[in-house]
């Protein structure tokens, strides 16, 4: 019997398995039993879809056995079983595509929690095991296999004798030591409690023979004192009933919570649990949550949305992105629904009505309690908007503003104000009575947008501004024009419905003044900006940028960082100067008597704007030696 080597990726994760001082080393059950009932429903499905007879569903069960003498566990299923092929493609490599990846992005971080993050499956045995050995036989084969081994050495495969098919899965118990203690996992109680906490749903019979005491026959009369005898007897362990089908009244936050960790393998808990059933035109049960955290790959094109597809119980798709939009992705879950056929193919379940409405009804759903969350617990839901903000935000924009109505009341920004994130909703309520806008300033940072000159007249005012860090924020805002009427204004526009900042006769009269000065600048700079004006907006600073047409400066920050967005886009830029400045007094003044001195202050003043705005100076070097021609006069 020859010794096969695992393959690289397997080896490790096995390694990591044998070593593990990991606490939660019980899910190793879990994990061997939920294979077993995957195994169950394949077989089972199979029988729907082809028509076997001879197969009742009422005939399916998980058994769990212990030897305590041999120190052995043994977990058998009468599911599809596996053959040669199967043990050698499926337990000898790593199944799992996506903690493969994760294992690779994090090949440096070995102390990562890989265990917590993923269901590890098979190879958990071995954090309990010396020993693990599968004899396995297909459904509808004669032939049965041993596949065994005793850890990272190697595994051998041969033919082996079964009598039905399906697979046992028999480990060898590691001994017991003074800091550890492992003959827990062969005592029938503590196994009793595991099967409780972490598999109770599973929806075949997960059965054991149990030690039970009773009063021996004859005894407890007057005349005879109670004798009571041992016995065992078959028990079926688990209630069979999915959470989904509780009462949620019957259900803990934990009981939700180790479901949800244990299905999706997720180490912390959901940040939101929702448990609703529906009955009408659609009936279904439906479990989501909303994660704690982003999980590792969901900012990646490998990030599959989707919920867990149930057919009057029976998993029919295990990752159905019909049931979400985008913008709720990161939702996971499931929903069972006696309204879908069994045997359903993927292609009709993209027109099915039902699943449509489905669907709907769930986007209502979470809308509608992700605003409680709003109202009820502000901190949770900052934790959530930090989490996946820029998810719901990327929704307002796609579509060409399409979800507006979905998304309007979850969006949160910083506020100048308020100095922290608040509600579209609460920014219009405290809107002052002339206020016309709902402005906003974009930036790196709060602190950077903070100081901007071109926040200074609004916040004067005393007017709101929310501040913008992320790049898809103004996008949203653009695509979404309005919040109830009230139109979102950048602190760049040139009109920003304030008078004082609007053209009064006086700034007219003073551009009138200085029309030849500002031609001059003009052409200065010119292919740098469109214009040169005199602003309303600034109060203490010499000059600021702002962009005429549809993109802002912002915006063009943006699009021109995307990947692959070759043709450089230009926003067109307007150079404002404070006509109140002491600086424009000296351009006045130069302007009559060294013209030359003029265009080299113009480049100087834009520079400054560009570095205000975060922008890059196109000669740096040019611009130091001019600020040092100045200091050296
Ligand atoms: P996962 O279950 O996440 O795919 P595992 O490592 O737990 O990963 O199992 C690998 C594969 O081995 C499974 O996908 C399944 O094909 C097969 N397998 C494991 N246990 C059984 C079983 N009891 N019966 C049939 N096949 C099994």
């Amino acid at each position: 019997m020859a010794n096969k080597e695992f393959k690289a990726e397997s080896k490790r994760l096995l390694d990591m398995m044998i070593h593990s001082i990991y606490t939660h080393r019980e899910i190793f059950l879990r994990e061997l039993i939920s294979n077993a009932s995957d195994a169950i429903d394949k077989l089972y499905y199979r029988s729907l879809n082809e028509n076997i007879t001879g197969l009742n569903r009422d005939d399916f069960s998980i058994q769990i056995s212990v030897d305590k003498d041999a120190r052995t566990l043994t977990l058998s299923d009468n599911g599809i079983g596996m053959d040669e092929n199967d043990l050698e493609n499926n337990l000898g490599t790593i199944a799992q595509s996506g903690s493969l990846a994760f294992k690779k992005e994090n090949a440096a971080n070995e102390d990562i929690d890989i265990i917590g993050q993923f269901g590890v499956g098979f190879y958990s045995a071995f954090m309990v095991s010396d020993k693990v050995t599968v004899i396995t036989k297909p459904y509808g084969s004669d032939k049965a296999w041993k596949w065994e081994s005793a850890g990272a050495e190697g595994y051998s495969i041969e033919e082996t004798q079964k009598d039905g098919h399906g697979t046992d899965i028999i480990l060898t118990i590691k001994p017991s030591t003074e800091e550890e203690n492992y003959d827990e996992f062969l005592d029938s109680y503590r196994l009793q409690g595991l099967v409780k906490k972490y598999s109770d749903y599973i929806r075949y019979p997960i059965k054991m023979e149990v030690e039970k005491s009773r009063m021996k026959e004859g005894t407890g009369t007057e005349e005879k004192p109670a004798e009571y005898e041992q016995y065992t007897e078959v028990e079926t362990l688990n209630s069979m009933v999915p959470i989904w089908k509780k009462n949620r009244s019957e259900l803990k936050p934990e009981d939700y919570n180790n479901f949800y960790k244990e299905k999706f393998f997720d180490f912390q808990d959901p940040l939101l649990t929702i448990h609703s059933s529906t009955e009408g035109a659609a009936t279904y049960n439906a479990l989501l949550f909303i994660p704690g955290r982003p999980p590792f790959d969901f900012f990646t094109k490998e990030y599959q949305k989707g919920l867990q597809l149930y057919a009057s119980g029976v998993l029919i798709m295990d990752k159905c992105a019909d049931l979400l939009p985008d913008y709720f992705s990161f939702v996971r879950g499931l929903v069972d629904s006696q309204d879908l056929s069994l045997n359903i193919s993927r292609e009709m379940l993209q027109h099915d009505r039902q699943l449509k409405l489905i669907a709907d009804r769930l986007e209502k759903k979470i809308k509608s309690e992700l605003k409680g969350l709003l109202e009820k617990d502000r901190e949770k839901y900052e934790t959530f908007y930090k989490a996946f903000g820029l998810t719901l935000k990327y929704g307002a924009y796609s579509d060409y503003g399409a979800h507006k109505d979905v998304l309007q009341d979850l969006l949160m920004f910083y506020s100048s104000s308020e100095k922290k994130l608040v509600t579209l909703a609460e920014y219009k309520e405290r809107m002052k009575e002339e206020q016309k806008y709902i402005y906003y300033a974009c930036g790196e940072t709060v602190e950077k947008i903070d100081r901007l000159p071109q926040t200074e007249l609004l916040k004067d005012h005393g007017y709101e501004i929310l501040y913008l860090t992320d790049d898809v924020d103004e996008f949203a805002l653009k695509m979404m024009r309005d919040f109830e009427g009230k139109e979102f204004r950048s602190a760049a526009d040139k009109d920003l419905g304030i008078e004082e900042a609007a053209e009064t006769d006086e700034t007219k009269a003073k551009a009138e003044e200085s029309k030849e000065l500002l031609r001059m600048m003009k052409d200065a700079l010119e292919g740098k900006v469109t214009d040169v004006r005199l602003s309303g907006r600034l109060k203490s600073h010499p000059v600021c940028l702002s962009a005429d047409g549809g993109i802002s400066l912002e915006m063009e920050k943006v699009l021109n960082t995307m990947p692959g967005s070759g043709q450089q886009v230009k926003a067109q830029r307007v150079l404002e100067l404070n006509p109140s400045h002491p600086v424009f007094e000296t351009l006045k003044n130069l302007f009559a008597t060294d013209a030359e001195q003029v265009k080299t202050y113009a480049n100087l003043l834009y520079n400054q704007a560009l570095l205000i705005e975060g922008l890059p100076i196109e000669d740096p070097v040019a611009f130091s030696e001019a600020i040092c021609n100045l200091m050296t006069r």
